[in-house]
């Protein structure tokens, strides 16, 4: 599923904003707009001032006078000013609270990510600022402001021009910053955006240049409310700091334990498994099995009600259930991913207790035997089936996740089953036929139970949380294992444990914290590649281990996706869902039979997957990769209406094209390469695959092909397609942590052995879908739970 996570994304330009003239109590001029940033329920409105030199003055054309008032939730707040119109590759500003004093820092972002330092000679002079209960307000002088150059990265400018607009984007959150007392104080995605157009005429002035005077003064700042400001009274103001200037080099924030429980009360452990998402938490409840103790480390919030997850619609207050919790409402993190998705990576994934399980649509297949060629002997097919037998036993799939036995809204399963069957592809229930994808299709199989998400967290949390040798610790980070050599003695973590936890001796680390959480934890603790280590050491100097103790393995380096390419098309019997409109608006009858009987729409997977298909395509080099269309209720590619499919192509099993994710100054994982078509003849396979697929529909008159317009020719298609992480992830990130046999040691690829241990280490292993060699025929969840069970032998 693809999943536009943006810092500043979603905003629009509000270039119908309306914009005034306004001078403060110092006498400047400022052009202004009143804004609502929604960041709560009653809020009053924020306000961005924009004052410019005057034309004349060139060389002042780097620069402005900018005012905020920006109003604070009771949760806390920070805003942000972007000069220009999205988040990356440009100059921001972040302002905040630090007690009663306003605190500014410039960042900058290559991605939308949690910015770095800003590396540039941005320069910021506070001519005034004041705080009081409701709101914190700021004037200050911003110089070098719309040129911009993050050394060693990218540079951009916006220069005012005569009859133009500045564009400036904002962004306030509803979480106060860690740290708030230091310049370089963490934050977490911000709760609302949007985007300004500054007329630029209107703002420029030719008083400006005595109003930089008013920086050089500070008993000039005003400690009293203005006449404009929105509400209340002022309480207490003062000036932070005369001037913040950006000229120090990025820093990531150390983990400082001013905040959190001692990590030491905690005691010592035999497993420490980092990561409570597929992989981590069947394999931490199996664990407990040996008697030993296991602690399992999560860095997100509890999701499922079971665990004491809060987030809900109004509709399901008064229940134990979350919006996690109902399969219908599992698009609500597309709406808003704030305290749900991890913040630090550059793709989707969810960093809340189930990890990939709780946000996800449940899709539960049992694994094709092949997905199993590339792994090494002892995780073979024959290997593995006892273990995928046990968690098919402990979690069967659906196909009808209703009480009431019905399907809904799976029209296109007729539409195109109809068209599949005539031309020869046989009906399978693919949980009893997994090797069957070749010309076959079916319904959906989800991890659904009750009508519920069910899953890991419904079953092997819930068996762990019963013994007594199990403990849970949830918002708490892994920073890094501290070792001596290749033998790990415990983990460093922050958040609501803060410190260091030990492992008893014969103690194991078990890394589960996902294909780029993994590799980000052993980046820190000096393991992987030596570029990477590098930039992790100047990022945290005083934490990283010395680098005689690097371990260099091509962590990161084999990373693999499903690539995946949409087509849309129309059709008069399908009907679509407004599942958006469930969480803040439902349909009454709909809510009232999932919560009486757990059945209805609601049981299924918003946005209702009605049909799968799968067949084999040979590339040019003889090698067979495993198509998945994948197809979805509901249009896309810009295309709006009710009876829209989104159909879309996976191509899996047998590519043999390598990404790799990398991790950056700020400590951010990226997709530095994408995986996607570097082996032309993956693009060949995929590309055949969709001829095959249009020139089979084409055969019924009643689908009305929308994207790509009929006709197309499928080269030219592929040629236009991004070939991105936006438009081609299917989230189903493997490879990262590569098991094999050949150690990357010894120039090998491989960074876990067959035993599931980090190559040149002692007790630090990782199981997750970082270790799978290849990517799989379809989505990967029962497969990761099913190395998970395999492992608990072994481990
Ligand atoms: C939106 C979306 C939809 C998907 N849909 C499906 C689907 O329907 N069916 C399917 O089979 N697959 C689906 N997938 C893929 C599947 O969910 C993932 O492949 C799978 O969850 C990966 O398992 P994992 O154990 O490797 O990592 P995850 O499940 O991502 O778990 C990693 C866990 O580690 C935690 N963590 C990370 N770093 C740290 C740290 N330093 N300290 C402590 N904790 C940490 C994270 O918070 C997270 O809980 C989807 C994925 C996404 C994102």
């Amino acid at each position: 599923m693809k999943f536009a996570i943006a810092l500043l994304g979603g905003a629009s330009l509000a270039f119908g904003q309306t914009f005034s003239s306004y001078k403060n109590s110092q006498g400047i001029t400022f052009w202004q707009a009143n804004f609502g940033t929604r960041v709560a329920a009653s809020i009053p409105n924020a306000q961005f001032g924009l004052a410019l030199p005057p034309a004349s003055a060139t060389s002042l054309n780097d620069e402005y006078i900018g005012h905020l008032a920006v109003p604070i939730p009771s949760s806390g707040t920070w805003m942000g000013i972007a000069h220009a119109s999205q988040m990356p590759d440009n100059l921001l500003l972040l302002t905040w609270l630090n007690g009663n004093k306003v605190m500014t820092d410039f960042r900058y972002a290559t991605d939308y990510l949690t910015p770095a330092e800003y590396t540039g000679n941005a320069k910021l002079t506070v001519l005034s600022s004041s705080v009081n209960s409701t709101f914190y307000e700021l004037t200050y002088r911003c110089e070098h402001c719309w040129t911009w150059n993050q050394t060693g990265q990218v540079a951009g400018s916006q220069l005012p021009k005569a009859g133009g607009n500045q564009i400036v984007g904002w962004a306030e959150a509803t979480t106060t910053p860690t740290n708030p007392s230091v310049q370089t104080a963490g934050i977490v995605q911000h709760y609302a955006d949007g985007l300004f157009g500054v007329a630029v005429d209107s703002a420029r002035n030719s008083a400006y240049t005595s109003w930089t005077a008013l920086g050089a003064s500070p008993t000039s700042v005003t400690t009293t409310a203005t006449s404009s400001k929105p509400t209340g009274s002022v309480t207490s103001s003062s000036k932070p700091t005369s001037s913040a200037s950006a000229t120090s080099s990025a820093a990531a924030v150390a983990p400082s334990c001013t905040s959190g429980t001692a990590a030491s009360s905690l005691g010592s452990w035999d497993y420490v498994v980092v990561g409570g998402g597929a992989g981590g938490i069947p394999l931490a409840a199996k664990l407990t099995n040996t008697g030993k103790k296991v602690l399992l480390i999560e860095r997100g919030n509890p999701s499922s009600g079971r665990q004491g997850g809060q987030l809900k619609p109004t509709w399901l207050q008064g229940t134990n259930l979350t919006q996690f919790d109902v399969p219908g409402l599992c698009n609500e993190i597309y709406v808003s991913s704030a305290g749900i998705t991890c913040p630090d990576y550059g793709v989707l994934a969810g960093c809340i207790l189930g990890g990939g399980t709780a946000v996800n649509a449940g899709l539960w297949w049992k694994p094709h035997p092949k997905d199993f060629a590339a792994f090494p002997s002892g995780w073979q097919s024959s290997d593995m089936q006892a273990a995928i037998s046990r968690v098919f036993a402990k979690i069967p799939f659906t196909e009808v996740p209703s009480s009431d036995g019905q399907f809904y809204q799976m029209q296109a399963y007729g539409v195109l089953g109809n068209i599949l069957g005539r031309n020869g592809w046989g009906a399978v229930t693919a949980g009893n036929t997994p090797e069957q994808k070749t010309l076959n299709y079916g319904h959906a199989e989800n991890m659904f139970s009750h009508g519920e998400r069910g899953g890991p967290m419904a079953t092997y949390l819930v068996d762990a949380m019963a013994k007594n040798n199990f403990k849970l610790i949830l918002n708490t980070m892994v920073d890094r294992i501290t070792r001596t050599g290749g033998t790990a003695t415990g983990v460093t973590v922050e958040g609501a444990y803060c410190g260091n936890i030990t492992l008893n001796a014969g103690g194991k680390v078990i890394l589960s914290a996902g294909a780029f959480g993994s590799p980000k934890v052993l980046f820190r603790s000096g393991i992987g590649p030596a570029d990477q280590l590098t930039i992790v050491q100047a990022a945290e100097p005083g934490a990283m281990i010395a680098s005689s103790q690097w371990i260099d393995l091509p962590v990161g380096k084999s990373l693999q996706d499903h690539a995946q390419t949409d087509i849309v098309w129309t059709q008069s019997s399908i009907q679509n869902y407004d599942f958006n409109a469930a969480f803040t608006n439902p349909i009454a009858s709909d809510t009232q039979a999932y919560l009486s009987k757990r059945a209805g729409i609601l049981t299924e997977a918003a946005p209702v997957f009605p049909i799968f298909a799968w067949h084999e395509v040979t590339g040019p080099d003889g090698i067979a990769r495993q198509i998945q269309w994948q197809v979805r209720n509901g249009p896309s590619h810009g295309i709006s209406s009710s009876n829209g499919i989104t159909q879309t192509q996976y191509l899996g099993r047998g590519s043999t094209s390598r990404g790799r994710t990398t991790i950056n100054s700020a400590l951010n994982m990226v997709v530095s390469t994408v995986p996607y078509y570097q082996d032309p003849n993956d693009l060949a396979a995929a590309q055949t695959s969709m001829s095959i697929m249009l020139g089979l529909m084409k055969q019924d008159s009643s689908i009305n092909m929308q994207y790509p317009a009929s006709g197309t020719n499928v080269s030219a298609f592929y040629a236009q397609y991004p070939v991105t992480t936006g438009s081609r992830s299917a989230n189903h990130w493997v490879s990262s942590c590569k098991m094999g046999t050949d150690s990357g040691l010894n120039g090998g690829t491989a960074v876990v052995d067959p035993n599931l241990k980090v190559y040149g280490t002692n007790n630090i292993y990782v199981l997750d879908a970082s270790i799978i060699p290849e990517i799989c025929s379809a989505n990967p969840s029962a497969l990761i739970v099913s190395l998970a069970e395999r492992a608990s032998d072994i481990l």
